[in-house]
């Protein structure tokens, strides 16, 4: 039996990254990989999808935008990252991986190159074990389904077919880029969504954006339409809708929602019960809560419930350290959530209707946690079921995760984060079919979009107390869009009325990840609004629109703001510890006055408004030191 410091169970993302930074620490590594190494990312999901969107931006015609994918993925092999892997000095084991009892793993062999049979097993001991076997498709209910011709999402990312008639189930970030890939070169392409809106997590402006584009790119999009039955015809298929329409086309593509992939990991061997969809509960130090030892267990990626390749890599860094002796907790305030559509949809931290949901979770959590530690049960039991649907690429529909009453203080507020982006679109509003292809004006759009998500803010607010400020902005207004002929875009930030600092923010246009980066940092950072009011953006990019809904949200630009909060009663954000850049020099100009009285000497003290940003920073950020453990 091979023993080991270190068994890393899932060689994508997350595991490679442990793997790596451990065997850097000089640990004794083993990573256990079934599929490539690598994972999704590289090679069926996050590359070819934005290699595909980025030919199709380019116009290029399908068969280079195939030849560049094929270039890009490495044509599926692997050899490459094994390579380097074993190199930084990492024992990988290619094989299927399951726990027998704590500190033991079993590896079922992959069958050597040409043999059908699988090879045989070998047991690893361990004395940190990581799971890291990421997630996997979810195929809804609908009768008829295994007969038909259909795709998943990895499928749809490495044909070098162009089907005639496409239809596209599910409208989170994975549907809406397969729609915009395939609508682009030409495919006929319908987008079929059972929510009222695409991006069912994020505020309905950002999901009526993007299904306007769409429609312009030719699809034809369903929202609030629910598929019941998939048939084979003579010259495809056909899937029947709720309300009895049919659609023809000669393949289906899934988009349908992930779980965590834990099926046949042997978890029970550990003591853990996992209800089938849910993720390992983990601490914010990423360590599965529950797990029996000897041995420690450790999560990273979406195995853990985060849906993209960011947070796995980030979680990986987490478990690394903790492994190596740090004592570090994963910080889920800022995780950017994006699709790369044209245009793009950036969101981070919380938004309106789920900051209030997640409110009522933390009550219910507060409450269930008071019911059983009066029943005296035990603290850390794992996980329940959650509900609702995400908008991230990993949980476009159904695949949320819950959290586990009673669980330890830290772990509760750490599958809160988790869940931020997977609360379910506010309730209330009505499923519509849209069969049209009809494309609207942009800023109509926009206009409408805006006036529905402030009403949401409003109703969001009026039930759960005063909690998020609302500022937007239009990308229209910015010059860049002007010169780039482009009204596409709108962007809202998020900001916590009591404490002064971003909370979230959405963006839609073109490229918003890059330009959105300093609102990450901001939300991460506590940096008060009123210092972000005050920062300067070149001219001309997209970024000038966040400085009006900053200033704004700071109260030196716009009336919505006041209005807001003399209708609440709760007066200028200044009282509410939210300084602005003229507050700052209206009190520095009070300092100086004092001094200039009160002193003998006079002494030179400038009006400097950076100064008092700096101090303001020192004290909004609050950064403990336990922050950067
Ligand atoms: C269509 C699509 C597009 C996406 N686009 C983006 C994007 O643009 N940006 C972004 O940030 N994210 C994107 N994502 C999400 C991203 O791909 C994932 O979040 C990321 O790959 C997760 O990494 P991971 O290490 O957790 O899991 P994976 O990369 O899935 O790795 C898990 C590995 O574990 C292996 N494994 C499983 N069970 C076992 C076992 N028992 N023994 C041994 N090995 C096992 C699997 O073979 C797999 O290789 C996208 C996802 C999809 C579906």
């Amino acid at each position: 039996m091979g023993a080991f410091d270190v068994v890393v169970l899932g060689g994508g993302t997350a595991g490679v990254h442990v793997a790596t930074e451990v065997a850097d620490g000089g640990q004794a590594v083993a990573l256990v990989e079934a599929g490539l190494i690598g994972g999704e990312s590289p090679y069926l999901a996050c590359v070819p999808s934005n290699s595909l969107l980025l030919s199709a931006a380019r116009d290029q015609t399908w068969e280079d935008a195939v030849a560049r994918r094929t270039e890009v993925t490495g044509g599926l092999d692997d050899s490459a990252p094994a390579r380097r892997l074993r190199r930084a000095g990492v024992t990988v084991i290619r094989g299927t991986g399951r726990i027998t009892a704590p500190g033991t793993v079993e590896v079922r062999l992959a069958p050597d190159a040409g043999q059908a049979a699988a090879g045989p097993t070998v047991p690893l001991a361990y004395s940190d074990l990581v799971i890291a076997t990421g997630c996997e498709p979810v195929a809804p209910p609908i009768e008829g389904l295994p007969d038909i011709p259909a795709w998943t999402t990895a499928e749809g990312l490495c044909s070098p077919d162009l089907p005639r008639r496409l239809i596209v189930l599910g409208g989170g970030p994975a549907g809406c880029e397969l729609t915009q890939i395939y609508a682009s070169f030409g495919s006929q392409v319908t987008l079929v969504e059972a929510e009222a809106a695409l991006l069912p997590g994020e505020p309905a402006f950002a999901g009526e954006i993007l299904a306007a584009a769409l429609r312009r790119a030719g699809a034809e999009i369903y929202l609030g339409s629910r598929a019941t039955k998939a048939e084979r015809t003579p010259d495809g298929l056909t899937l029947a809708l709720a309300d009895g329409t049919r659609i023809d086309a000669d393949r289906l593509l899934l988009a349908t929602g992930r779980r965590p992939r834990l099926g046949g990991l042997g978890l029970d061997a550990l003591g853990l019960e996992i209800t089938p969809g849910m993720p390992l509960p983990t601490t914010t130090r990423c360590e599965v809560a529950g797990a029996s030892g000897p041995g420690r267990v450790w999560a990273a990626g979406d195995v853990t419930g985060t849906t993209n390749t960011h947070a796995s890599h980030y979680q990986a860094s987490v478990v690394a350290a903790n492994i190596g002796g740090q004592q570090r907790e994963a910080d889920y305030s800022a995780i950017p959530r994006c699709v790369f559509t044209m245009p793009s949809v950036f969101a981070v931290g919380v938004v309106p209707g789920i900051a209030a949901a997640d409110q009522d979770e933390a009550e219910e959590d507060a409450e269930a946690g008071e019911e059983d530690a009066e029943a005296g049960r035990d603290a850390a039991s794992p996980a329940v079921a959650g509900h609702g649907s995400g908008s991230d690429h990993g949980s476009d529909h159904g695949s949320d995760h819950g959290s586990g009453h009673g669980a330890a203080a830290a772990d509760d507020r750490t599958r809160r984060m988790l869940r931020i982006a997977r609360v379910p679109a506010e309730a209330g509003t009505q499923p519509q079919a849209q069969t049209a292809a009809e494309t609207g004006a942009a800023a109509a759009v926009t206009a409408a979009a805006a006036a529905r998500s402030a009403e949401a803010d409003r109703n969001a607010a009026a039930a759960h107390g005063p909690r998020l400020i609302t500022a937007r902005a239009s990308l229209g207004d910015t010059t860049r869009a002007h010169l780039g002929q482009d009204d596409l875009g709108c962007l809202e930030l998020y900001a916590d009325a009591e404490t002064g600092v971003l909370a979230g923010a959405v963006a839609v246009g073109p490229d918003a990840a890059s330009w959105m980066g300093e609102v990450t940092l901001a939300i991460r950072a506590k940096i008060s609004v009123a210092v972000l009011a005050d920062v300067v953006h070149a001219f001309p990019t997209y970024g000038e629109a966040l400085e009006t809904a900053l200033r704004e949200l700071a109260g030196t630009g716009g009336s919505k703001i006041f209005a807001y909060q003399q209708e609440k009663g709760t007066g200028p954000l200044s009282e509410l510890d939210m300084e602005t850049p003229e507050g700052d020099a209206i009190e520095q100009h009070q300092d100086v006055v004092e001094d200039e009285t009160g002193a003998a000497a006079r002494r030179e003290v400038p009006l400097d408004v950076n100064e008092a940003d700096a101090a303001e920073q020192e004290r909004a950020v609050g950064f403990d030191d336990d922050d950067y453990r």
